[in-house]
């Protein structure tokens, strides 16, 4: 995993959700696990693909603009929902854009020469590709470029450099890569890894949901929240009431929770889910 950046502590986080502990918090190169047979490499997240690809590493787990870039041959195991991001061109706010056309002949700024490479030649523009490896952003103000092909994720920092956002090219996430073929012992330990990877994805979408609901109308609160097969329905010690516990997807939160108490629900309790396994 990323050694520090943007992965590197959702990274961690997400290992640690796994019930699997670390040692060495302090991030050298190389940290053990005494509770699941997984020792973390702590490397700059550009070298993932390619150290996986090559076996020095089992698996990674790296934005998918960097595995498009490298070309390194992995395959993406799981989506794992963080460090969500885009890669797109932006031009200065003061030049018109109406479609890609507009680029031809100009000078783009971009730590993702790959990526872009790949677009312009299949949507067939022929402009100047120009690799620098940081600051992309600040690139046409100082006059090096026209534009710019860069990640955004709130777009603030374009705003900010009078840019606007005029293609997206791509979007990422962090993705966990494994090489096409793995030794059968090591394919079992990240299956593994990977159930108990999705066990926290789930948890993280869902809460746990308590209410009490009038008898009369139980039939169609508990049709609102289905949950995981069926809620539990249990009586509540004043009659004529009980209290429904079931699952509910964040999505559909707040929908969902008008809808109850529109239908008499009370006393709504809702909390989070630490694990998940349907
Ligand atoms: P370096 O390799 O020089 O450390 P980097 O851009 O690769 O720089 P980070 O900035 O830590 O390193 O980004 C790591 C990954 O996080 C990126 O490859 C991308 O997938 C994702 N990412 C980058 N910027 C954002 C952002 N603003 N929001 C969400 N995800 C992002
Ligand atoms: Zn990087």
């Amino acid at each position: 995993m990323q050694k520090s950046g943007r992965l590197s502590d959702k990274s961690i986080e997400l290992i640690r959700e796994c019930g699997i502990s670390l040692s060495n918090g302090s991030r050298k190169l190389l940290s053990g696990s005494s509770n699941f047979p997984l020792e973390v490499m702590y490397l700059r997240d550009d070298d993932i693909p390619r150290y996986v690809a090559d076996g020095v590493a089992d698996i990674g787990i790296v934005g998918e603009n960097v595995v498009a870039e490298e070309k390194a041959p992995v395959e993406t195991r799981e989506k794992l929902g963080f460090a969500r991001c885009r890669l797109s061109l932006a031009l200065p706010k003061s030049e018109s854009y109406e479609d890609l056309s507009d680029l031809e002949g100009k000078r783009i700024a971009t730590s993702y020469p790959g990526i872009l490479n790949d677009y312009f030649s299949e949507k067939g523009i022929d402009a100047e590709i120009h690799e620098i490896s940081g600051s992309v952003e600040i690139a046409p103000g100082i006059g090096l470029s026209d534009g710019i092909f860069d990640i955004v994720s709130t777009g603030s920092t374009l705003v900010s450099n009078g840019l606007r956002e005029v293609e997206t090219v791509m979007d990422s996430q962090a993705v966990l890569v494994a090489p096409p073929e793995m030794e059968q012992e090591k394919e079992a330990i990240l299956s593994d890894l990977l159930f108990r990877i999705r066990a926290v994805k789930k948890s993280r979408n869902n809460k746990y949901i308590l209410l009490n609901a009038p008898n009369d109308r139980l039939e169609e609160i508990t049709s609102l929240i289905p949950g995981m097969k069926s809620p539990t329905v249990m009586p509540l010690a004043d009659k004529g009431w009980s209290s429904v516990h079931s699952v509910l997807n964040e999505n559909d939160f707040w929908e969902v929770i008008d809808q109850l108490r529109e239908k008499g629900a009370q006393g709504i309790l809702v909390v989070p889910i630490e694990k998940m396994i349907v």
